[in-house]
């Protein structure tokens, strides 16, 4: 007879309230069924302080330490929708905190990269992920310069408030040779609340871009280099 072990009744239990959360998304307006296969994947739980277990599943952010939060789910799947990723994209992640947008962008086949500023945050994320099996190129540093190396990226998503657009991520994305032009999604806006902001690119051209808004947002501020030299 096959008995089950706690470890499979708080599996059971988390991967039900992960299947609310979903429906919760869904009742929300995220229609993209991809994307809500991919939060319907990911171990949330696993990315959250244990002592905030119980609220892994609940729509809301959390804090990670180090004044900084793992995004609110609708979040990340209304961003993830907009960055429109097809298995194989290569995508940049700046922010990387928890490392549970990484994840999601892996359940949809993506090639991800992340860089975030916070060292301790960095490494702690980076052995969930090799231990999940999540497949992600991490690196500590300034994330608002992208990350030249890999570019260009059919898409960037910056999980940070960014005061304007970044030229260096303009620049690192795919211009549409053959496929699609790369996409930046962002939210653009000071401390009270930014616009969710997505740029394709057009064209080869310094200009070839196009932009859109959507809805207002609140995230943690993007903190590039000479900012933090200013204090
Ligand atoms: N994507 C994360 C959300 C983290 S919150 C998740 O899924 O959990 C935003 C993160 O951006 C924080 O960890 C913060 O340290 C980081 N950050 C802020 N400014 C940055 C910068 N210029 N470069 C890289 N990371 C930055």
């Amino acid at each position: 007879m096959v008995s089950s072990s706690p470890n499979d009744t708080t599996n059971r239990k988390f991967r039900r309230q992960r299947t609310r959360l979903v429906d919760t998304l869904r009742d929300r307006g995220i229609q993209d069924e991809r994307v809500l296969e991919a939060i319907g994947a990911v171990p949330r739980h696993e990315f959250v302080d244990p002592a905030l277990r119980d609220r892994a599943y609940a729509d809301e952010a959390l804090p990670i330490g180090r004044n900084q939060t793992i995004s609110q789910p609708f979040t990340v799947a209304y961003q993830t929708a907009l960055l429109d990723v097809r298995p194989n994209d290569r995508v940049l992640e700046v922010g990387t905190g928890s490392g549970y947008q990484a994840a999601v962008l892996c359940e949809l086949g993506a090639r991800v990269f992340s860089v975030e500023r916070h060292e301790a945050l960095l490494q702690r994320s980076r052995q969930l992920l090799d231990r999940l099996g999540y497949s992600v190129r991490t690196q500590h540093g300034d994330g608002s310069k992208g990350w030249r190396a890999f570019a260009p990226y059919d898409g960037i998503v910056v999980t940070a408030a960014a005061p304007d657009l970044p030229e260096a991520l303009l620049r690192q994305l795919r211009d549409p040779d053959g496929h699609p032009g790369g996409r930046l999604v962002l939210p653009v806006g000071g401390p009270d609340g930014q616009t969710m902001t997505r740029i394709t690119r057009t064209g080869p051209g310094p200009h070839d871009y196009e932009r859109e808004e959507f809805h207002t947002f609140r995230f943690v501020p993007l903190v590039s280099d000479e900012a933090a030299d200013e204090g």
